[in-house]
């Protein structure tokens, strides 16, 4: 039965500075460079790499042998995508897919997880002692309270940041600071992608969880990402869930938007490999961390994978 191990990366930073990125790297959306070549090197023993044509053909169309391969996504739509893993996987002959939650193309605008780990680098430069203990870090990081942040309306997100900052002890927004740190992909980079064998598919316009809106809004939301990579000559077949999170109502949705325009499918998170078997608007991806059982020193693909 042809399937495809589909992983989904979100940045790849240089070692040496991997500890200003420390938020996403401890939340495992970003990873080193050394960490990426070595996983890259371990798929690359077992797994044939495929672009999305082919994993089309595959997980949609049923065609294609048994043999294990390997498509490699990225999501949201971070710089160091083009610069940093761009020339790695070219020299590997790697296509990859990029899905671009568009509206970090627009100046000024920022992810609601950016926005999060902005506050917390803020507090971290200017305290520490929140962050004294991994638990304590890891709370702040991924405990309900962010939950409830990336899952708000901006208007209540705004408060939450607040919240948030007060608790720290910090009185100075994070929202204009880390520059260097959270730094989007802009439009003539889609094209350098393109040029390079990327292809590029949406990712909502503002990041927010799809299945969450009502049904009007999530139209909105598709056909505005839809928009602005619409004439891109990379543009993805493929679309993706922002966090992964979907439910059959809004997969149903999404099938009637996005087929006529073109699109055969939407990805998941989920830590296994996708199969012909699996929805075509919900295919299981994998985001290789410590979570879901990657090995955190050494680039080992866990047992159910
Ligand atoms: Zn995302």
């Amino acid at each position: 039965m042809p399937s495809a191990l589909v992983l989904c990366f979100h940045r790849v930073v240089p070692d040496a500075v991997a500890d200003d990125y420390w938020p996403w790297v401890e939340r495992g959306s970003a990873i080193t460079v050394s960490r990426f070549e070595s996983i890259l090197d371990h798929i690359s023993e077992t797994h044939r790499w495929i672009d999305e044509q082919e994993a089309a053909d595959r997980l949609v169309r049923g065609r294609g042998s048994a043999a294990r391969t390997c498509w490699i996504t990225f999501d949201d739509g971070y710089r160091d995508n083009l610069k940093v893993a761009a020339p790695i996987l070219k020299s590997r002959g790697i296509s990859p897919t990029l899905f671009i939650s568009t509206r970090v193309l627009q100046a000024g605008f920022r992810l609601p997880v950016d926005r999060w780990y902005s506050a917390l680098l803020v507090a971290r430069t200017g305290f520490g002692s929140p962050f004294a203990s991994p638990e304590a870090r890891m709370a702040l990081l991924a405990g309900p309270a962010k939950q409830r942040f990336v899952r708000a309306r901006k208007q209540e997100q705004d408060i939450l940041l607040q919240a948030l900052m007060s608790e720290l002890g910090c009185s100075d927004s994070p929202d204009h600071r880390n520059e260097r740190t959270i730094e989007y992909l802009r439009a003539d980079d889609l094209d350098a992608l393109c040029a390079l064998g990327w292809r590029i598919g949406p990712h909502g316009a503002s990041h927010e969880l799809l299945h969450t809106l009502p049904e009007d809004a999530l139209e909105a939301e598709l056909m505005e990402s839809h928009a602005a990579l619409d004439g891109l000559p990379g543009r993805s077949l493929w679309t993706a869930w922002p966090d992964g999170a979907w439910n059959p109502a809004a997969a149903f949705a999404m099938k009637r938007i996005y087929t006529p325009l073109g699109y055969c499918g939407c990805l998941s998170v989920e830590p296994r490999c996708a199969a012909v078997t699996d929805p075509a608007w919900a295919m299981p991806r994998v985001i290789p961390c410590r979570e879901n059982g990657w090995a955190c020193d050494g680039p080992a693909i866990p047992p159910t994978i």
